[in-house]
């Protein structure tokens, strides 16, 4: 992911917006830009106190202003989502191909019986 892109994904991935075919894949690339580009993740940073702060002014005062400690529990959050994610789609693709097999063996079989 280009700096340009991440910059522009701030404030969707603050307010949880990223809504795209490519979800996880769009927050993999973001998780790991902001892991590799020290200016940018300072952009996301201050972004995220701007957004959350005025949040927060608004709804509740009481809670404490962690926002760096906060930011990090949410990429983590992600990156744990994104892994899941993974986990899923390879269990599916296993059980699918289970499935196709036991498909094919189950129209030969019905074929051989018929000869
Ligand atoms: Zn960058």
């Amino acid at each position: 992911m280009k700096c340009i892109e991440f910059q522009r994904l701030i404030p969707d991935f603050i307010n949880d917006n990223i809504l795209n075919e490519d979800k996880y894949e769009y927050l993999e690339g973001f998780i790991e830009h902001s892991k590799e580009c020290p200016e940018c993740y300072d952009e996301l940073e201050i972004h995220y106190m701007i957004l959350e702060g005025l949040d927060k002014l608004e709804n509740d005062s009481k809670t404490s202003f962690n926002f760096k400690e906060e930011l990090r529990m949410k990429l983590n959050m992600h990156e744990e989502n994104i892994y899941n994610e993974f986990k899923i789609n390879v269990i599916v693709g296993v059980i699918n191909v289970i499935a196709q097999i036991t498909l094919f063996v189950g129209i030969i079989m019905y074929f051989v019986r018929l000869l």
